[in-house]
């Protein structure tokens, strides 16, 4: 077999190929796709696997259905013949709407021309190619640890590197932490709010002085807020969750409708922020992804009038029962949003966050380790989007473990 030019370049290594021909997928796979390393969250699959009716609290998604006037507003565009491409930036009533959650969120004016407002495929999009356009080989980008588990993958799939910044153990990513992790290669630090695993919310003065420090030292803020609309009262501030872009127009805003309306499936997100940035993005998606899911795009454009307001007073009393059934037995980050909660394993236990996932394997109980997310194995993340019965069975399971 010929191996394409373009393909011989990057070839992982000098094996010689099988004696009899045929492919060596070892010899043609890249270093690139090698570098990235699934197994640890494939693993807890597995053990989910070989349950019978397990609390399953590693869910990363809501368990409530998608709002009705955003599905039957899918619907009809798939039966209206809306099937085909969109534009690769959107649908623009779609970016408009944005654009106009924007200002009232961030009090970025809809109109302002040095913005602009692009429809991804997903966050994990928008994320993508936000380090497709910023990192070549040796730049760097600043990740909080514990992290998303798509951060550290931006190193291997674009060539850059990825810096993780410890935020144990209160899980807030400060100026602070950041700042001694600056390098001449910095291009940008990416800040999680609310994050996913520990549901976190940066405080105003927390976003503020990371808008100050990344304006200082010439470095791209990246603010993935895809669980903006799940923050919790007590974490809200001027009625909304805290947002750099209230400080900050020249920083990379990346959002999602996946998490809010339950429709992760559908692929989509949106990243907003320089114009130029923008547009750099926007020629990687003509190239890749093309455009956004299009009847996805139709759904979601009935999300804008959509409150989920009920939604996030029940994971709020979740959240509440998770910190009362657990915090005497452990230490937990109070979470401020999202739907997760990162657990610390007490030392007297002494074991591992990996070994403890195990044990509540045992008992049926289902959730990830924390060194899924971190260079850490000391915590374990639990989600409460889940009935709320089997919710406080798992959690009763869970404290008497913690107890040892
Ligand atoms: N960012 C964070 C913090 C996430 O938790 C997730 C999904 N778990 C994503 C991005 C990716 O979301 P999407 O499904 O929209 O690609």
């Amino acid at each position: 077999m010929t191996v394409p030019s373009d393909i011989r370049g990057i070839r992982a290594t000098d094996a010689p190929h099988p004696p009899h021909g045929g492919i060596d997928l070892d010899a043609l796979l890249s270093a690139r796709s090698r570098a990235i390393d699934a197994s640890g969250i494939r693993r807890v699959f597995d053990l989910g696997a070989t349950l019978e009716n397990p609390i399953n609290l590693s869910i990363g998604q809501p368990d409530f259905p998608v709002p009705e006037p955003i599905k039957r507003a899918a619907v009809a565009a798939i039966e209206g013949d809306h099937n085909g491409y969109t534009p690769t930036q959107g649908l623009a009533p779609l970016r408009q709407a944005i654009r106009r959650r924007l200002e009232d969120r961030a009090g970025w004016a809809a109109d302002d021309p040095s913005i602009d407002v692009l429809v991804t495929s997903g966050t994990s999009g928008g994320l993508l190619l936000a380090a497709m356009a910023l990192l070549e080989a040796g730049d760097e980008i600043v990740v909080p640890d514990p992290y998303f588990v798509m951060y550290p993958q931006l190193g291997p799939l674009t060539g850059g590197r990825v810096v993780t910044c410890s935020t144990y153990p209160d899980f807030r990513l400060t100026a602070e932490r950041v700042e001694p992790l600056l390098g001449p290669r910095t291009k940008a630090v990416l800040l999680n709010s609310p994050s996913n695993p520990c549901g976190v919310v940066a405080t105003e003065t927390e976003v503020r002085d990371l808008v100050d420090l990344c304006r200082r030292r010439g470095v791209l803020l990246i603010s993935d807020e895809i669980y903006d609309e799940f923050v919790f009262d007590d974490a809200l501030e001027h009625g909304t969750c805290p947002t750099p872009a209230r400080f900050e127009e020249d920083l990379l805003l990346i959002g999602g409708f996946g998490k809010t309306y339950a429709c992760t499936g559908w692929r989509l997100g949106y990243a907003a922020g320089p114009k130029r940035l923008i547009a750099e993005m926007a020629k990687m998606q003509q190239y890749t992804f093309v455009c956004a899911p299009t009847p996805a795009q139709h759904g979601v454009l009935a999300s804008f009038d959509v409150s989920m307001r009920d939604h996030v007073e029940a994971y709020a009393r979740r959240r509440d029962l998770v910190l009362e059934k657990l915090s005497p037995h452990a230490s937990v980050a109070r979470p401020g949003g999202a739907f997760y909660a990162f657990v610390e394993v007490p030392r007297h236990l002494g074991m591992t966050g990996t070994a403890f996932v195990e044990r509540a394997v045992a008992e049926r109980v289902l959730t990830i380790p924390g060194a899924v997310f971190s260079e850490r194995d000391t915590h374990f993340r639990l989600s409460f989007a889940t009935a709320e019965d089997r919710l406080v069975e798992g959690l009763e399971i869970l404290a008497r473990l913690l107890r040892g």
